[in-house]
């Protein structure tokens, strides 16, 4: 294992949008290999057609690509070891010489059952509360397979063309061992371990097959995958045995799920769905029923972002650092840090994140995201570049979306909409004096701010009015609420014209 080079590989099955988890997983791969200088590969595991999902491929690769995370190989890529889709690879006969060997040296067999004869054996075996209740060692020989029926019989219905399925044969009653590079030495009874199908009847191998056939022949020397294939894990390392693999078997890292914010059970669908928050990278639109999951890129995520907040679902740095960009990421990534227990994703935190990179970026490449939603918003209306990029340094603290500066901030764009409840705000002791004083100063065209707050503050003062109740006078009148950036920047931005018509527009409402 020293000397090979390292390569992972991602291997989603084309069945739906790719999860966030998913991504987690694509990107702990991707981290991995590219710290130790290796090979990223990205592998279609589409050999269950009856899930397969049209348009689910082509996404998988777009939530990569906007993730930043690039595969070395891959299909449309290309690679050594092309094809890079399962579906192809069959199609060349890649798969199905190791059933055969496994067969032929007795460690796989033939099955013929039935759907229905697989259904009455499983009822059979809950009602009599048996401690597998798959097909196993403990059931085959009542099944119809090259294991119990005469040679002739289960040959006659090969011969027959009667549709059958590849097995592997689990020996009772034995131990089965392997390390996982997360969660150590982990050890399963055989016992408990079903006869898995290896190949269908189709000719298409399963997942349990062909992932450990490509994995050979592509060498990869990190699997690494969700904690639900732990379960078949002492499967897999017993096909490895049985083809004489043990040498080339990667390192297995099964990593914990992604649990719901309250941390009962795996995140899903629904749970964005009720909470309002995206599992998928990208929108997707599901072919069949047309309906449509938002994604964390129309959302108004950075991609940055995304895999900052993934990447700490689940692996942490000691010490207090929560940003880190993709190459410091590659830089600090070790499967020593990845925890063993599941991750609760916080929508919250999710945010979080988007506002530290949001806070980050530079005013003019906000600018340049906010102008089309602007155009939007605002009917065509048009802004000054300059004027957009200071509105983005005034706002980028205050909102998590570039699309918020256009909402919360639409007081920039368009004059603000007084309602009753914030009209109800301000104190009835400001005068018509107060007003004719406060245009005064801002018609005097002050540049700098402090000054202007000065000056404004000195017509408090010569009016008895108080400071508190004057200022939320003014906030209101130019804001249309209590909240914003400070009152002179604002006045300063819009202009003294535009400043002068919204305290008068204001004072008139409120008489
Ligand atoms: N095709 C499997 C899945 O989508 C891949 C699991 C693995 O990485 O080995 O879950």
């Amino acid at each position: 294992m020293e000397n090979r080079k390292v390569r992972l590989r991602f291997a989603p099955s084309p069945t739906g949008p790719l999860h966030i988890g998913g991504v987690r997983s694509a990107l702990y791969n991707y981290l991995f290999a590219k710290k130790h200088g290796g090979d990223f590969i990205l592998r279609i595991e589409d050999t269950d057609q009856n899930r397969y999902v049209e348009g689910a491929e082509a996404y998988i690769v777009k939530s990569l690509a906007w993730c930043g995370i690039h595969p070395d190989e891959g299909p449309g890529i290309g690679g050594e070891y092309t094809p890079y889709r399962q579906s192809e690879r069959k199609e060349l006969g890649v798969y199905q010489k190791y059933a055969d060997q496994l067969v032929a040296s007795g460690n796989a067999y033939y099955a013929f059952d039935t759907a229905e004869e697989l259904d009455a054996m499983r009822k059979k075996l809950e009602i009599a509360k048996a401690s597998i209740q798959q097909y196993s060692h403990a059931t085959r020989g009542e099944m119809k397979n090259s294991l119990s029926l005469p040679e002739e019989e289960w040959k006659q219905k090969i011969a027959n063309g009667e549709p059958f399925v590849v097995r592997l044969k689990v020996p009772a009653g034995e131990e089965i061992r392997f390390t996982d590079v997360i969660r150590g030495e982990v050890v399963f009874n055989s016992d408990v371990v079903d006869d898995k199908v290896l190949l269908k009847s189709d000719g298409m191998p399963t997942y349990h097959l062909a992932h450990i056939v490509d994995d050979v022949l592509m060498d990869i020397t990190h699997a690494v995958r969700g904690e639900e294939w732990l379960p078949s894990a002492p499967s897999h390392i017993l096909i490895y045995r049985y083809l004489g693999w043990e040498d080339k078997m990667p390192q297995y890292a099964h990593l914990p799920l992604l649990l719901k914010p309250d941390g009962n059970g795996k995140l899903s669908k629904r749970d964005g769905d009720r909470l309002g928050f995206s599992v998928f990278p990208l929108e997707w639109k599901d072919p069949s029923s047309g309906e449509i999951s938002s994604g964390y890129r129309e959302t108004g995520y950075f991609p940055e972002a995304v895999v900052n907040m993934l990447a700490l679902l689940g692996w942490n740095m000691e010490g207090e650092k929560e940003i880190f960009s993709m190459e410091e990421l590659i830089a600090n990534f070790s499967f020593e840090h990845v925890h063993k227990a599941g991750a609760k994703f916080n929508p919250e935190k999710a945010k979080w994140f988007n506002e530290q990179y949001l806070k980050e970026k530079p005013d003019a490449e906000l600018a340049e995201l906010l102008k089309p939603i602007l155009l939007k918003t605002f009917n065509d209306k048009e802004f000054k570049d300059e004027f957009v990029v200071e509105v983005c340094r005034m706002m980028k603290d205050r909102v998590t979306f570039v699309s918020e500066i256009a909402t919360k901030g639409s007081f920039f764009f368009v004059s603000p909409n007084y309602t009753a409840e914030n009209l109800a705000k301000i104190s009835k002791t400001i005068t018509e004096e107060a007003i004719n004083a406060i245009l005064d100063v801002i018609g005097r065209d002050i540049t700098d701010a402090a000054n202007l707050e000065a000056s404004l503050k000195e017509v408090a003062t010569a009016q008895n009015l108080k400071i508190g109740e004057f200022m939320k006078f003014l906030r209101i009148s130019i804001v249309g609420e209590l909240s914003g950036p400070g009152v002179p920047d604002l006045i300063l931005l819009l202009g003294a014209n535009e400043a002068k018509s919204r305290v008068g527009e204001c004072w008139k409402l409120m008489n």
